[in-house]
């Protein structure tokens, strides 16, 4: 068994990213730009969008960050996106989710331009992923193909059960994994909620991407010897050895399974730093577009 570092892979592959952007400022007259926008004040996504926004500083790319309390309204979070969607020198914008209940999220994502959606989850950017045809893929599935193929893992030919269906995360990951091309050819299998022998599908898995939400929902019996597991869930749990009394786990229980799989990736530390690297890439590429 072997973990499957996303904080290293992130930082090889962001050390080309800085690499590929410092070479080409000089005939753009300018680095990418990221703008965020971050309504409300979840703890997480306060972590998430910083985290962000330190990695643009890393990259040598700029960034904004609009913050705007919880009682903002759909309207004026609508005004804020045309804004970043008519100034020239943004080139990337990102609304992190979740959004407060009384904001649509997908009338929100839906104005965001196509050209300029670099979390991949405007329908124009999610449509053109199912037709395998150039688009920003969503920043999350997208990271994990990143990592599988940094550890030269195929996918190929292989059986991989995705657990969720988000719009996000489970719903792309299955259809990266199963169309034609590079880090693709997987035969899927899409679970959810309502699948009734989530069990036996997972024995038969070759890869499991669990992306749940639940702590430790998946669990050592539910995985076949040599499988690869990506761990996609990130969930505070009480922990009152921990001087904050808390700690993260993901939708696997990693003790238990971590034995049993050819390789999988820990919480924290996996797919987190996977999401920002795809999301980088996007910016670049959205960047480099713009020329
Ligand atoms: P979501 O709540 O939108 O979707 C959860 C999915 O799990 C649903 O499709 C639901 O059908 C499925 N589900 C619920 N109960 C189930 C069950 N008993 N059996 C099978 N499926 C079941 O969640 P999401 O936005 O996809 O996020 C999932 C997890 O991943 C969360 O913990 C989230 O914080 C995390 N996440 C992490 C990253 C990252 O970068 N690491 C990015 C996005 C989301």
């Amino acid at each position: 068994m072997q973990l499957l570092d996303g904080v290293g892979t992130a930082q090889r592959i962001q050390d080309r990213i800085r690499e590929e952007a410092a070479a080409l400022i000089p005939q753009r007259g300018r680095a990418p730009h990221l703008a965020a926008v971050l309504v409300g004040e979840d703890p997480a996504s306060q972590v998430y969008v910083g985290s962000k926004v330190k990695t643009c500083e890393a990259l040598g790319f700029g960034s904004t960050l609009i913050r705007r309390n919880a009682h903002t309204s759909e309207a004026e979070l609508l005004q804020i996106i045309r804004e970043l969607n008519a100034d020239p020198e943004i080139d990337g914008i990102l609304v992190q989710l979740p959004l407060p209940k009384h904001i649509s999220e997908n009338a929100i994502i839906n104005a965001i331009d196509p050209a300029k959606d670099v979390d991949g989850f405007h329908p124009v950017s999610q449509g053109n992923m199912v037709l395998g045809q150039p688009t920003y893929l969503p920043a999350t599935p997208f990271g994990i193909q990143l990592l599988l193929a940094e550890y030269g893992i195929d996918v190929s030919g292989k059986h991989a059960v995705v657990i969720g269906r988000s719009n996000i995360v489970g719903t792309p990951m299955s259809i990266l994994l199963s169309r034609s091309g590079t880090g693709g050819n997987a035969t899927v299998t899409l679970t959810h909620s309502r699948t009734q022998n989530l069990k036996e599908l997972c024995l038969q898995a070759d890869i499991i991407v669990a992306a749940i939400g639940k702590p430790r929902f998946v669990t050592a019996d539910m995985v076949k010897e040599g499988a690869i597991v990506i761990d996609v869930g990130i969930n505070r749990i009480e922990d009152a050895s921990r001087k904050s009394g808390s700690r993260l786990v993901g939708d696997v229980d990693f003790d238990a399974v971590f034995p049993k799989c050819s390789y999988i990736t820990p919480v924290p530390k996996g797919v987190g730093p996977m999401t920002i690297c795809g999301l980088m890439m996007n910016t670049l590429k959205a960047w480099k577009a713009g020329a």
